[in-house]
């Protein structure tokens, strides 16, 4: 079912983590191949995976473009603020986690002034505050919200928030990141003026460059604020309009993987499918962690079907270190925790993996549990 069964000799551990992500077989093997970056076959590829990523954002037709851009996520985010503020700008950074707090950070290394509303890690934000912000602060020129907050799993309002942005005639950025892909989401329905998320989580690419979904309008409107030359969405659009290149070297290899992937999301049923099947793994998981006497740190209706944060067993022989490195040597990679003010860590159900995976982890964590003289 994934890599490590299929190929001899090649042995993978499964990646339960928020990305890079186990990935299928034929999507590494779509790296095999060298393209020149002005190959003719590469450029189709690139135009088919912008045409794609529109689909996925259900605005194939509704005035938004797909830019693909270098780097990690984090590159598309900083890509966004850094191309998209005006001199005056100012941004109201809604926060319930980490990837929160670094929209922030972004935001203030770039010189950029901010306001935040900031909320417990296992609460959602609330809107009512969101409007009176809005509404007090005519200053505030653009909105920031983590549509899957990968610190614990939670799932943020994205649509009700978009609703109260667009009331206040603000503009507003989503990053979609860990949710993109697996989370239905019209971009123009949620009033979406910018998206950010990247090739290697829920779409199950290879690391190498994130995307943003633009509202061409809002994108237009940026013309002259870039505060970076390589980070620059509009002239990145402009440079893949004009001749269907990337401005600088494009990785290759990652986007023939992606365009692979992108594929095989399709065969799979699209975003609801997908969906789907993340959502029976976490179900698989957490069923058998509740037998095993693990706690969430999310209340389940707060909690996705991306990643879920585990609180520590409470037992004099439990130390996340241990419990890591005995996995690990079963063949399972879990992640630390990232919540502020408590001890958890996280188990991601996304990647290509199957509720059969899970149970095989599940399996391992049994076994572990016996070996640290814990049951
Ligand atoms: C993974 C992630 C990021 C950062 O992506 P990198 O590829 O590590 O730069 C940002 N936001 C969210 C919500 C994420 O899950």
């Amino acid at each position: 079912m994934n890599g490590k069964r299929e190929m001899t000799g090649w042995k993978d551990k499964i990646l339960f983590t928020p990305g890079p992500l186990t990935t299928s077989r034929t999507v590494k093997q779509a790296m095999l191949q060298d393209l020149g970056s002005r190959d003719f076959e590469f450029i189709e590829a690139i135009a088919q995976i912008r045409r794609d990523l529109l689909t996925l954002g259900e605005v194939a037709d509704a005035g938004y473009e797909a830019i693909l851009m270098q780097g990690s996520g984090t590159f598309g985010i900083e890509a966004v603020f850094s191309t998209v503020t005006p001199p005056d700008g100012k941004w109201l950074c809604i926060i319930n986690g980490a990837y929160g707090r670094r929209m922030n950070y972004i935001a203030g290394v770039l010189g950029i002034e901010t306001t935040v509303l900031t909320y417990p890690e296992n609460h959602k934000p609330n809107l009512q505050e969101i409007n009176d912000t809005l509404a007090q602060d005519p200053a505030i020129t653009h909105v920031a919200v983590v549509h899957c907050e990968t610190t614990t799993g939670i799932i943020n309002q994205v649509e009700e928030i978009g609703e109260i942005v667009r009331r206040n005639g603000r503009v507003y950025f989503v990053d979609a990141m860990s949710s993109f892909g697996a989370i239905p989401l019209n971009l123009a329905e949620a009033k979406i003026d910018f998206l950010v998320s990247s090739a290697n989580k829920c779409i199950e690419g290879v690391p190498g460059f994130s995307f943003a979904l633009a509202r061409r309008d809002a994108l237009l409107a940026a013309d002259g604020y870039a505060r970076s030359v390589s980070l620059d969405l509009l002239a990145q659009w402009r440079g893949l309009e004009a001749n269907g290149q990337f401005r600088f070297t494009p990785p290759t290899h990652a986007l023939l993987a992606f365009a692979q992937a992108l594929n095989e999301l399709m065969m799979e049923g699209g975003v609801k499918s997908r969906n789907g099947r993340y959502r029976q793994n976490y179900q698989t998981l957490v069923a058998g962690m509740r037998k095993m006497g693990f706690v969430e740190y999310l209340n389940p209706e707060d909690q996705g079907p991306i990643i879920t944060s585990f609180r520590y067993l409470d037992h004099p022989n439990f130390t996340f270190q241990r419990f890591y490195e005995a996995l690990n040597k079963h063949d399972f990679v879990i992640y630390p925790g990232k919540v502020s003010n408590a001890d958890c860590f996280r188990i991601g159900h996304i990647g290509r993996i199957f509720p059969p995976d899970v149970k095989s982890l599940l399996a391992a964590i049994a076994d572990v549990l016996i070996e640290m003289g814990i049951t």
